[in-house]
């Protein structure tokens, strides 16, 4: 195949043990943790799972350094936990949705939150406050068979060595299995896709110069420095 101009080149994610992982589509699940959605205000009783995208060209690896965008003065980290598939699927039933999955990963969900909180206000897409360039730090994947239960377990960030946000993944609403399931009715699903799950209460600023560590239970760490 020849094009009118170079072909981009494929977003990727580093994989433990073997090759990368192309990247095609970034999900992200909004106010997956009870206390996030109190924290910004929502009852988390209530809600289906709602989705937002990033584009896959906005995965960052670890060990990378980022600039702080531009537009805001409010940038902000979600620390998440990442789910890769290597299956694709339509309407996949809760039971078999852990099939789909390729591996787990730790992950960012860089925000710029006062043009999110604009959005939010004027009822305009998120698309720029979420979506903009290097805002998906995803740190290598673990495959599925290598990783233990994902369904329990510490997730928390740090910013220069102090926890700005600890959770638990036993806090999720809606686990991995039914994240998949539910987002598989909204879309087809496809070999390539990752899906961010949501962040636990905690989140906030950072500055030039900080030093992120994120980390799941039994998962590589992810390190990301804003500059
Ligand atoms: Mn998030």
């Amino acid at each position: 195949m020849s094009y009118a101009i170079p072909a981009p080149a494929v977003p990727t994610v580093a994989v433990v043990g073997g090759d990368p992982f192309p990247v095609r589509r970034i999900y992200c699940v909004g106010r997956n943790y009870a206390a996030h959605a109190r924290e910004m205000g929502h009852d988390p009783s209530r809600e289906a799972p709602f989705f937002f995208m990033k584009p896959a060209d906005a995965v960052v690896a670890s060990g990378s350094t980022i600039p702080y965008p531009s537009q805001t003065s409010d940038y902000q980290h979600e620390i998440e936990l990442v789910v890769a598939l290597d299956k694709g699927g339509k309407n996949v039933s809760v039971e078999q949705a852990l099939e789909l999955v390729f591996g787990y990963a730790v992950g960012l969900d860089m925000t710029r939150r006062d043009l999110q909180a604009v959005a939010k206000k004027m009822g305009r897409p998120w698309d720029l406050s979420k979506g903009f360039d290097q805002s998906a730090p995803c740190g290598p994947l673990l495959p599925a068979a290598d990783a233990g239960d994902l369904s329990k377990g510490a997730i928390w960030v740090k910013v220069n060595g102090e926890f700005r946000q600890q959770g638990d993944l036993s806090d999720l609403i809606w686990s991995v299995a039914e994240t998949i399931s539910y987002l598989s009715g909204m879309v087809e699903l496809f070999p390539g896709d990752l899906i961010y799950t949501g962040t636990p209460d905690g989140v906030g600023p950072v500055v030039k110069g900080d030093h992120l560590q994120g980390h799941v239970d039994g998962l590589p760490g992810l390190d990301i420095t804003i500059s």
